[in-house]
């Protein structure tokens, strides 16, 4: 079976990138959530296990010291890590996998599996994300200014990303990642198989 692919969503706060990845995977049926290990609390709607597993910091650095994680941040005074193990195992048996990480993490990602393919999601317009964020009306204007100066840094290390989509229309962004995963699927090194069975077919005459 062939090997899916190891895929890395991120995106400023405020950008929509949990609603990319809502509909991402309502268009994609071979594609899986990596579920992270958190220590932050566990916010009114979610579900242990589905939005993340909430874990002490004690259990936490027990994996770092496992060497349990894909990659881990710090991220606002709490840690989130990708436990490797749930990942490896998708991908052998040919799901694409999306981890929706912050940029450090993202970055890790990279060193470690540099087959990964990483895609950030920006804003239509640095102007335009200021206004999402303001737009909540749940967020403080201090916090806003915050995230805004953490965009600027997160843009700063989209340089090193393989693409680019812009939310502008969430439909339209979730074009471009399909079309980026068909990309990605057609490469070459990645049609091992039907290479090698043409390299391996002996031409006899037809008679
Ligand atoms: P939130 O607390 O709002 O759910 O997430 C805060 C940030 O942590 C978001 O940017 C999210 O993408 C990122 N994040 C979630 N899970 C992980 C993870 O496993 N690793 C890293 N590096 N970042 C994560």
């Amino acid at each position: 079976m062939k090997k899916g692919n190891l895929i890395v969503i991120s995106g400023p706060s405020g950008v929509g990138k949990g609603t990319v990845v809502k509909a991402l995977m309502q268009r994609h049926d071979k594609l899986r959530f990596s579920v992270s290990a958190t220590t932050r609390a566990i916010r009114p709607g979610e579900v242990d296990g589905v939005n993340y597993y909430y874990i002490t910091k004690e259990r936490f650095e027990q994996m770092i010291a496992n060497d349990e994680l894909l990659e881990h941040a710090r991220y606002v005074d709490n840690y989130y890590g990708t436990p490797a193990a749930p990942v490896d195992r998708l991908l052998e048996e040919g799901y694409d996998v999306i981890l929706e990480i912050e940029v450090q993490g993202a970055l890790q990602v990279k060193q470690r599996r540099p087959e990964a393919v990483l895609i950030f999601i920006a804003a239509p317009s640095f102007d335009e994300l200021a206004r999402r964020l303001r737009g909540r009306g749940d967020t403080a204007e201090d916090q806003i200014l915050q995230r805004l100066e953490t965009a600027h840094t997160e843009y700063s290390a989209a340089t090193s990303y393989d693409y680019v989509v812009v939310n502008d229309y969430v439909d339209e962004a979730v074009d471009e990642i399909l079309a980026i995963l068909t990309a990605e699927r057609l490469k070459a090194n990645k049609q091992t198989q039907i290479l090698k069975e043409a390299n391996e077919y002996a031409v006899s005459p037809n008679v």
